[in-house]
């Protein structure tokens, strides 16, 4: 494979024909009252596309065409071995479109190209393989019932499902709801955020292309308040499943209460604890892991590593560690293959991020690097990954998600101390303990109250492992076989023999 210069994806970017109508009924189409809004690129401001902005019109549109396929069964009803092959071929359009993929999303978001190539279309594609491969080996159940009965527990798909899915990994975190959803036979409506709208207006056009039948998967680009919450309200949704903040998680709450108690599947936000004692077996290795925390993906990430325990012993020594680990993340115009930290999603964003430093400041923690705008020639919104340290876990930049490359250092003095601050958070998404006796790993491990825990690394899984939070980090769980729990009600059928 040819390896791409910056110039070539600035070429290429120059050459991209961008697609930025909603998709309903197998179709792109304009938003019905016409609406649109400015699509503007992080990277350097360039004005990218004029995007349809749905409105309730369209979800009640799109929400008859889901239903429709549904009641017909154009999916629903193929053989599990048809849809897997369909889905399958869903995932190699995605590698197929992988440059054109990665490039719409580094220009929507500011990812850094080398990212969006390498990590998220790959990870899209895998999701929907691996769930189209799972569709025609899980099997239903027969209850262990008296002779005289025959009870059997089955499967079946909620029917329509709304996807509402954030900026940070807009492709992937659509495929993570897209796979299951699809591989159990729902129809579905995607709604990508207003700031990443353009991967997921795409892959409508391959998911046809492979042959997904048409409204069996729609996408509205549209805003939250108005689109968003459309679906979320509709008497027609069956199960409403989200990816974003935690406060609008718990609006989502209150919207299926208010309307038809649809199901509500939802991962928000985090403040990850990453522990690292003074037996650590690793110290360098553990400094890596906990630059690449704060800093990967810009610190736009539900378990980025935000807070940072250090044990008091190993504090100044390890912080020095972690500030020359760091010196490898400075950010860099998101076009360019060499850059690990591109521009964070938007002025709005970094606005918000650089008032998160001036708290930290103000709240009295000391800023040991970073923590100021970078790269302003280029139009674009970049911020240098910053260190507080002497935090409280009091503080706002410990309790509040950030969701920038901010990372707060907080010492303990024992293990008792370290679990205690760790989970002292309204968040339970992800955590990390760094050390190598094995018991205390264990103790640890059971001690967080985290969906994800990592010993010994930061970030690790795959498809084969559930994902998802504790506490106000949400319910449910995207990625593994626990996924298809989100998608299906379960049947128990009594025959009387
Ligand atoms: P957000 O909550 O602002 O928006 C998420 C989505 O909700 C967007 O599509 C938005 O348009 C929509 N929305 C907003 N208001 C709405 C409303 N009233 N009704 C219906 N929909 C509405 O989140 P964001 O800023 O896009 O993403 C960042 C957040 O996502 C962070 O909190 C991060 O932790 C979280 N996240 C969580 C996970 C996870 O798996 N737990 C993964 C990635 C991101």
């Amino acid at each position: 494979m040819t390896v791409l210069t910056r110039q070539d994806w600035e070429r290429r970017a120059q050459a991209l024909t961008v697609e930025s109508r909603a998709f309903i009924d197998g179709r792109y189409q304009a938003a019905l009252g016409g609406a649109v809004f400015d699509d503007l690129s992080p990277v350097d401001g360039r004005h990218l596309a004029r995007v349809a902005s749905c409105m309730a019109e369209d979800a009640e549109v799109a929400v008859q065409a889901a239903r429709a396929s549904f009641v017909r069964g154009d999916w629903a009803h193929q053989a599990p071995a048809q849809r897997k092959r369909v889905l399958i071929a869903f995932a190699e359009l995605l590698l197929a479109n992988a440059e054109e993929l990665a490039l719409l999303e580094t220009l929507d978001m500011g990812k850094p190209i080398g990212d969006a190539l390498g990590i998220d279309v790959p990870a899209a594609a895998n999701a929907i393989r691996w769930s189209a491969e799972a569709i025609d080996k899980v099997y239903d159940e027969v209850a262990p019932t008296p002779r005289d009965q025959l009870g059997l527990v089955t499967r079946e798909p909620v029917g329509v499902v709304a996807a509402i899915v954030p900026w940070n990994f807009p492709l992937m975190m659509a495929c993570w709801k897209l796979g299951p959803a699809l591989a159990t036979g729902n129809s579905v409506i995607l709604k990508p955020s207003e700031k990443s709208p353009l991967t997921a207006i795409r892959i409508a056009g391959l998911a046809l292309e492979a042959g997904i039948p048409a409204g069996v998967f729609n996408v509205l680009p549209g805003y939250g308040h108005t689109v968003g919450q459309a679906l979320a309200l509709h008497a027609d949704v069956d199960t409403l499943v989200f990816t974003g903040s935690t406060r609008i998680a718990k609006q989502l709450l209150v919207y299926a209460g208010e309307s038809n108690m649809k199901r509500v599947w939802l991962e928000a936000g985090g403040k990850s604890p990453n522990i690292v004692f003074a037996d650590a077996p690793d110290l360098v290795a553990a400094a890596e892991a906990a630059a690449a925390a704060i800093a990967f993906n810009q610190g736009e990430v539900c378990v980025a590593g935000s807070r940072l325990l250090v044990e008091r012993s190993i504090k100044e020594r390890f912080l020095a560690l972690v500030a020359e680990a760091l010196r490898a993340w400075a950010p860099g115009h998101a076009l360019d293959p060499s850059t690990r930290v591109g521009a964070l999603v938007d002025e709005g964003h970094l606005r918000t991020v650089l008032g998160f430093i001036e708290a930290g400041r103000a709240e009295g923690a000391r800023l040991v690097s970073g923590g100021a705008r970078a790269l302003t020639e280029t139009g674009g919104s970049y911020v240098t990954p910053t260190i507080f340290e002497g935090v409280d876990n009091a503080m706002r930049i410990a309790r509040e998600e950030i969701f920038g490359p901010v990372l707060a250092v907080i010492e303990f003095e024992d293990e008792e101390e370290a679990v205690r601050i760790a989970n002292d958070t309204p968040y339970g998404l992800a955590a990390a303990v760094w050390t190598r006796d094995i018991s205390r790993a264990h103790r640890v491990a059971r001690a967080l109250r985290a969906g994800s825990v990592w010993v010994n690394q930061y970030d690790g899984g795959d498809m084969t492992a559930p994902f998802g939070g504790f506490k106000q980090s949400g319910n449910g769980r995207d990625k593994s076989l626990h996924a298809f729990d989100k998608y299906t009600e379960l049947k128990a059928t009594w025959i009387k023999l």
